[in-house]
């Protein structure tokens, strides 16, 4: 089993700090998966590992949806280990859509794939866009979970915030249980600092 965490530390993808995650909810900690996924070796081992997981569910599936650009390069590792192809959604004007001549069957079974599942937002945007090209969303997955979502196997309960819906499996490697606040009840706003958004200040 791999130990994630390590992982992520050893590649200075843990961050601590003060920042606005994407589901505009604040937090110490940040997961800077490009930074894993930086070494392609360690992106096929996690997205193998992943990949077993998957294949033991016995679920099946045809294709890899990533919401860009978060889930792009685990997504793509992913389709790789389980042998399928990969698409991806990006936002345009703010709408997760598909675009770039990506086409879904009717039934097509679609796993959508993130990097890191906070409450599941961009994932189910995501699944919201394929569902509406006529493709089934049999799963999702991700790399980590932030602990709002219980993921399979996992004794952890799913949070209310969790958007994710509750009949379809939920595949992660690894629980990060870091603190999360409401932007207005967040202690280190509080104390007056202010949370930048990793990736945004040209770093
Ligand atoms: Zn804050």
């Amino acid at each position: 089993m791999l130990d994630i965490e390590k992982i992520y530390k050893d590649a200075g993808a843990l961050l601590e700090g003060h920042f606005l995650l994407s589901s505009g909810k604040h937090s110490p900690n940040y997961l800077q998966s490009a930074k894993v996924l930086e070494d392609p070796k360690i992106a096929e081992q996690l997205a193998s590992e992943l990949a077993k997981q998957i294949k033991a569910s016995g679920i099946e599936v045809n294709t890899v949806c990533s919401p860009a650009i978060g889930g792009l390069l685990a997504g793509y590792e992913l389709a790789r280990a389980l042998g399928v192809r990969f698409i991806f959604t990006e936002r345009k004007d703010g709408k997760m859509t598909l675009r770039r001549g990506f086409a879904v069957e009717p039934g097509e079974k679609i796993l959508v794939c993130e990097d890191i599942i906070t409450t599941g937002g961009s994932a189910m945007e995501a699944a919201e866009e394929i569902r509406k090209h006529g493709g089934e969303i049999v799963a999702f997955a991700a790399l980590a979970n932030r602990g709002v979502c219980a993921r399979s196997g996992s004794e952890q309960m799913s949070k209310e915030e969790c958007k994710l819906p509750k009949n379809k499996p939920f595949f992660a490697l690894a629980d990060f249980n870091f603190p999360i606040y409401e932007p207005e009840n967040c202690p280190l706003c509080k104390a007056g600092s202010t949370p930048i958004k990793p990736g945004s200040r040209g770093n």
